[in-house]
């Protein structure tokens, strides 16, 4: 819940259109006014490394004022965002309606977009944004993807390390053998006629993640939904470009934002519900796409069509209510909210899900992980990664449960890799990709 502010806050539309948003002496004088505010409130100290960096930026200048610090040295605030919003989101108090008009997410979306501009990305960042092409070739080869990448390999991570920059420890997504949408066509679902739900449909958007990486998490959402009666169909036609955003590709983003949203017209004109398996990608489809590209009524469409995983699967238990067969399963769950499940504002609704469980044993982390996307992978990030996720990792440690589950498939390993990393001798929890996995459990489906 945010702090102060009694009047819904909203967010500006990207102006990325406008000349003024990438020039650089407005900018600057963009960031002065907003680094000032932020300097002087400082209540997201411990959000992530960002603030610290500002307020030892400030504090440790010539004079203690915004004013003696170099706009060179903004750049290191920039780079230790993840764009993970819950500073707007917890807690700013001066977001728009108020005349402050703070968006220190965007502020920084807009300073990459900038440098973007003046400087091009870095070949391994632009490469490892083509998250289809990269998925696509890497599903063939997935044997050699996953030799390759595995911690155990060290001259191959050190080699990866110095050609693409991901830092040799980290825990990277491997790659499966067939797309989600191939697994699909392969093993036919039966929707069960007699659930409460019988009669929704949904198309399942599968992102990147759940079409190359791990098909599972599609897998099992489609079977809880049939077992609830609801009709579904998986695609994937694009991704929603997130690790372009993170580069700020702005226009990319707004490309593969009316791509995709042209391929889902036809399924919801048709009355399907659109499902994202992951919550970065739907806050992509729901929020993010309809601020950068404000005149595609495709777009709008779609972002009022599309569901959370969680969101959807709980929207079913309260409505109609869920299908007979779910059996306790035990040993309790820590269950990680992603910041981008979060910033849907949709309540915690990965936790109702873990709870139609019957007997079942939830202990909820709201904290970030500190991972951010592919962030958190970098040689530079991946340190600060681990030390903002670190407080995570002591709850997921101490809660003592058998399972540990994230709906961000790529916090959850960084949070695995923390508890790996605080040691102990007690038994480590059994991570899973997702809420829906540990109900599609229950229910014997998988
Ligand atoms: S969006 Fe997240 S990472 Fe970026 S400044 Fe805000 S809290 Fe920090
Ligand atoms: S983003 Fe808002 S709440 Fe956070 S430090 Fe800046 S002014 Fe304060």
């Amino acid at each position: 819940m945010r702090e102060g502010g009694l009047e819904a806050p909203f967010r500006r539309p990207l102006d990325w259109e406008n000349p003024d948003f990438t020039d650089e002496a407005m900018l600057d004088a963009e960031m002065r006014r907003v680094l000032d505010i932020c300097h002087g409130c400082r209540r997201c100290f411990n959000l992530c490394d960002s603030f610290p960096r500002l307020f030892d930026l400030v504090d440790e200048s010539p004079k203690g004022e915004l004013e003696t610090v170099a706009s060179k040295d903004f750049k290191q605030i920039v780079d230790a965002c993840t764009l993970c919003d819950m500073c707007f989101l917890t807690k700013c108090p001066y977001v728009p309606p108020h005349e402050f008009d703070l968006d220190f997410p965007h502020l920084m979306l807009r300073y990459r977009a900038v440098e973007a501009k003046k400087n091009g990305v870095a070949r391994a960042d632009r490469e490892l944004a083509e998250t289809d092409r990269n998925g696509a070739l890497a599903t063939k080869l997935a044997p050699l993807a996953n030799w390759t990448t595995d911690r155990a390999h060290k001259t191959a991570r050190n080699v990866l390390e110095k050609v693409a920059g991901l830092h040799h420890e980290a825990v990277l997504p491997k790659y499966s053998g067939k797309t989600l949408e191939a697994l699909a066509k392969e093993t036919p679902v039966e929707v069960n006629r007699a659930a409460p739900g019988f009669g929704r449909k949904a198309v399942i958007y599968a992102t990147c993640f759940g079409e190359y990486n791990n098909p599972a998490v599609g897998l099992a959402a489609r079977a809880v939904l049939a077992k609830n009666g609801v009709e579904t169909k998986i695609v994937h036609p694009h991704c929603c470009g997130m690790p372009l955003l993170e580069q700020g590709l702005i226009g990319e983003v707004a490309a593969s934002a009316k791509k995709v949203a042209a391929a889902f017209e036809p399924f919801i004109d048709e009355g399907y519900d659109v499902i994202a398996l992951v919550p970065s990608c739907a806050l992509m489809l729901k929020f993010e796409w309809p601020l950068i590209v404000t005149d595609d009524a495709k777009v709008k469409k779609l972002a009022q069509s599309t569901f959370d995983l969680s969101e959807y699967v709980v929207g079913v238990a309260r409505k109609e209510g869920m299908a007979e067969g779910l059996a306790p399963i035990e040993g309790g769950v820590a269950f990680h909210v992603s910041c981008h499940s979060r910033a849907q504002n949709i309540g915690q609704k990965g936790a109702e899900l873990l709870r139609l469980v019957p007997q079942a044993d939830v202990q909820v982390i709201e904290r970030c992980s500190g991972h951010g996307g592919a962030w958190g992978y970098k040689t530079q990030n991946f340190t600060t990664a681990l030390k903002v996720g670190k407080p995570v990792a002591r709850s997921a440690a101490g809660a003592g449960k058998r399972y540990l589950v994230s709906e961000c498939p790529l916090s959850g390993p960084h949070i695995e890799q923390g508890v790996e990393r605080l040691g102990g001798e007690e038994p480590k929890p059994e991570l899973l990709t997702h809420p829906i996995e540990l109900l599609a459990r229950a229910y014997g489906l998988v």
